[in-house]
Formats: structure tokens, C-alpha cells, sequence
């Protein structure tokens, strides 16, 4: 069995677990942000320099283009101090150019750089057959440079896409497990409702399979299912002290007839013996044998109607067995019997002896019937008809209690199997019976059904399941 605190432990290290998540992935988020502007600024700085070496370049050109077009002799030494500060920015830059052309580009571009640098030293000694092949080594080296700053732009924008598209990816993320979780929890929680609703249904008509109905093992359902376990046991003891009460309420209900039924046999013992007492000397031998005979039948009457009394106010519990039907319905008539004749009711019995066996609780199945007998009793006049009859339907065995009673309206009917609700004036009525018939009904696995039509009577069925052939006692 699992405790509230331990429970509830277990709940809050779970709500701690997912916050410290939660919390952990937002600090791992926000770091691999901030390293990612810090390479990006890194990488716009190296783009700078970059630009540097490609404006050097240019400068290079436009002075070597002055020499040879408009010959400025002091161009070429200009062009050679572009050159040289481009030279240094890519010896410095070397790590960088590497990781974006490769060792074998870097060494291209300076071995450009060296030819380039060898022609217009040429140009300046005056070799005017370099001019030519000057030109073209120069537009290559721009070229190359160029292709060096438009890869470089590449990898800068592709770092822009990824800072720009990372919020919007963890932004997602995020809504995608609130709303994964929120549809998870929504659904717990859903459940959850339903097996409240299902068991508190469940176990107000005592139905208790409903209380096993959550399949969930987390701390909550766990905990959910232990509450109404300890629910429908503690309604278990109440149902038991319930029906004790009940059952002291029949016997008070029985008395009348009881005492009757013990009446008649002690009358005729007292009479039999005042007889024999007043004419035993003329009374030959085998008179007074009948006589005493007639005296021990009436006295096994009496103890008869005693041990019936006893068996059903008995206060213990016995294991279900084979019931015969017949022998339920004839022991309960032995014990209302009387009340009923007494207040002028016609029994009409029809139940069949060879109907087959039920599996139930004696002690119980008697309450049912003794409840029903005397509602029966109470709703009818003198004159009045309760019949009993007894059938298979199906797996199930079925007992019809009518009534030639008042009958019951439909405000009355839907609430017969509320606890306490009656409608007799106080002291007739506990509002118990049939409640309590539900409920044993309902142990027995099987069903009671009511139908009443007010002013013409009322029939109640009650069905339990016949013992197939091959279970067992
Ligand atoms: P109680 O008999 O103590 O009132 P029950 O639970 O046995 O408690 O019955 C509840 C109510 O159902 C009764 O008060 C009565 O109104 C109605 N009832 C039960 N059986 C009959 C019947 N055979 N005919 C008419 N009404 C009935």
C-alpha cells in the first residue's frame, strides 16, 4: 500500500526533476547562443580583414594600371607597399585562409603574391615584355582573393542562418513538449475524472469491479485506487452492520407471527396433557401413547420454529454453497408464513423443486426474500395475493415476488434503492430492505429488477446465475 507522504514525495521530486530539465536545457540553449555570436563577431572581424587584403590588392592594380598606362614612375614602388601589407595580412591571416582553401590554396595564393611581386620588379627595371603577363597574373590573384572573400561571406551567412534560425528551433521545441505534455497530463487527468465518476457510480450500487478499472500505476492513480479500496471496504463492514440492523427490524416485524406459530403447538401440548391428566385412569394404554406422541410432535414444532429463529438471527458468516431454490423460498415461508395468514394474505407458491441449484448464502438469500415477503405484506389489504414463482432464464435462475398491493409511482420507483428512503410513517419503516437486497443481490452476482403499477401491485425479480455442470462446490 503506498502512503499520502510517500506519495506526495514522490510527486514533488517529480515537479523538482522536471524544473531542474527544464532549466538545465534553457542555460544549454542560452550558451551555444552566446557561443554562437561570439564566433559570428569573430568570424565578421576576419571578414574585415579579409576586405583589407582584397583592397591592398586593388590598390596594387590601379597603381600598376597608372605605370602602365600613364607612366608615373614613383606607381610601381606604391603598388610593391600594397602588395607587401597585403602579403603580411595573409601570413597572418594563415590559420584562417587554410580552414577556407586549404593548405594547398593558401600556398597558391602566395606563391601569386611572390610571382606577382618578381614581374613588377621586372616592370620597374624596365622589362616591358612582363606588361602582358603582369596584367594577367594580377587579375588572378584578384580573382583569387575575390573567390576567398565570397566563400568566407558563404560560411558568415550560413552562421546568420543558424543564430536566427536557433530561437525559432528551440521556440518550437519548446511549444511542441508544452503541448505534448499538456495533451499527456490532459489525458491523465481525463481518465482520472472518469474513473472517479465510474467508480463512485461503481460503488453506490456496490458494484466494486469499478474501483480496478485505472490502469495507471503512477503515484496518484495508485493512490486514487487505494482511497476507494479503503472506501468500499469500510462500506463493506457498514453494508454488514446494516443488514444486522435490518435483520433485528424483520424479527421485531416477525414476532407477532412467530409467537403465534409457538402458540399453537404450546396450546395443544398444555391441552393434550391437561387431558390426560383429568381422564388417565380411564384412558387405556395405547390412548396415552398417542397422546404423549401428539405431545413430543408439537414440542418438535415448537423447537422447529426456535432453531428457524436462531438460524436467521445468528450473526455469523458462511461460505457460499449449492442452494436448492425450492428450499430457500419454503424455509423463508416457514418463518413469515404465519404473519402473513394472520394479516389475511393468500400465498401462492409455485416453485418447482428440480429447478437447478444456485450458488449463494442461505442466511442471506432468506433476508432478501423475507424483505420482499413482508413489503408485500405491508402494501396489501387483507384479501390480498402474493405469489412466488420460480423459472430459468437463460444461465439465470429467477424468483417472481408479486404483489396484488398499492403499487408504487415513478417518483417512488426510481428511489426504492436509495438507503433510508421509505415511505412508511416512523417505526414502520427504516428505508433499509431494499437496499440491502441490492447489495446482497449484487454479491451474489446477480440482478433485481422492479415493476409496479400504482393501485394494481408490484413484481419484483430477482435472477441469480445457476451452478453449471461442471463447477464445483
Ligand atoms: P422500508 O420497507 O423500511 O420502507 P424498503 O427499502 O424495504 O424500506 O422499501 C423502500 C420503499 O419501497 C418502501 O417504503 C415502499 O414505499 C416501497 N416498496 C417496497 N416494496 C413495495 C411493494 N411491494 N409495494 C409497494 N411499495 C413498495
Amino acid at each position: 500500500m503506498i502512503c499520502l507522504g510517500e506519495s506526495m514525495h514522490s510527486l514533488k521530486l517529480k515537479v523538482f526533476l522536471v524544473i531542474l530539465a527544464f532549466i538545465l536545457f534553457m542555460l544549454l540553449t542560452m550558451g551555444m547562443y552566446w557561443w554562437n555570436i561570439a564566433a559570428f563577431r569573430e568570424r565578421l572581424t576576419i571578414m574585415d580583414e579579409f576586405h583589407d587584403v582584397v583592397s591592398d590588392i586593388l590598390e596594387t592594380r590601379r597603381y600598376e594600371k597608372n605605370f602602365m598606362f600613364y607612366p608615373e614612375p614613383n606607381s610601381l614602388g606604391e603598388a610593391l607597399v600594397y602588395l607587401d601589407r597585403a602579403e603580411k595580412t595573409v601570413v597572418l591571416l594563415q590559420p584562417k585562409i587554410v580552414e577556407i582553401m586549404g593548405q594547398g590554396g593558401y600556398e597558391t595564393l602566395r606563391a601569386d603574391i611572390s610571382a606577382y611581386r618578381k614581374l613588377l620588379h621586372s616592370l620597374a627595371n624596365g622589362d616591358q615584355g612582363v606588361a602582358i603577363k603582369t596584367r594577367q597574373h594580377g587579375t588572378r590573384m584578384v580573382e583569387s582573393v575575390q573567390a576567398l572573400l565570397n566563400r568566407k561571406k558563404h560560411i558568415i551567412h550560413d552562421a546568420l542562418d543558424r543564430i536566427l534560425f536557433m530561437p525559432l528551433a528551440v521556440m518550437a521545441l519548446i511549444l511542441i513538449s508544452i503541448t505534448m505534455v499538456y495533451v499527456w497530463q490532459a489525458r491523465k487527468v481525463l481518465e482520472r475524472l472518469n474513473y472517479v465518476q465510474r467508480a463512485a457510480e461503481g460503488v453506490a450500487k456496490g458494484d466494486y469491479e469499478a474501483i480496478q478499472h485505472l490502469s495507471s500505476e503512477d503515484p496518484i492513480s495508485v493512490l486514487m485506487r487505494s482511497a476507494f479500496r479503503r472506501m468500499a471496504d469500510q462500506l463493506d463492514a457498514r453494508q454488514e452492520q446494516l443488514i444486522e440492523a435490518r435483520k433485528l427490524v424483520s424479527i421485531g416485524t416477525l414476532t407477532s407471527g412467530i409467537a403465534h406459530e409457538l402458540n399453537n403447538p404450546l396450546n395443544n401440548v398444555s391441552l393434550t396433557a391437561d387431558t390426560m391428566l383429568e381422564d388417565l385412569e380411564e384412558l387405556s394404554e395405547a390412548e396415552v401413547r398417542e397422546m404423549l406422541g401428539d405431545i413430543i410432535d408439537e414440542t418438535s414444532r415448537a423447537s422447529e420454529v426456535v432453531r428457524n429463529l436462531l438460524d436467521f438471527s445468528r450473526d455469523e458468516q458462511r461460505p457460499m454453497t449449492h442452494l436448492s431454490m425450492f428450499k430457500v423460498i419454503s424455509q423463508t415461508l416457514r418463518l413469515v408464513g404465519n404473519q402473513l395468514s394472520l394479516n389475511g394474505i393468500k400465498v401462492e407458491k409455485d416453485v418447482p423443486e428440480n429447478l437447478p441449484d444456485i450458488r449463494g448464502d442461505m442466511h442471506y438469500l432468506q433476508q432478501v426474500f423475507i424483505n420482499l415477503f413482508l413489503n408485500a405484506d405491508q402494501a396489501m389489504d387483507p384479501g390480498g395475493v402474493l405469489r412466488i414463482r420460480g423459472r430459468t432464464e437463460g444461465e439465470m435462475l429467477c424468483v417472481d415476488v408479486t404483489d396484488t398491493g398499492c403499487g408504487m409511482d415513478k417518483k417512488t420507483l426510481s428511489r426504492i434503492f436509495d438507503p433510508f428512503f421509505t415511505t412508511k410513517p416512523v417505526g414502520k419503516g427504516t428505508g433499509l430492505g431494499l437496499s440491502i437486497i441490492y447489495g446482497i443481490i449484487k454479491k451474489h452476482g446477480g440482478v433485481i429488477d422492479v415493476q409496479s403499477r400504482e393501485g394494481r401491485g408490484t413484481t419484483f425479480t430477482v435472477c441469480l446465475p445457476v451452478i453449471g455442470d461442471k463447477e464445483e462446490v
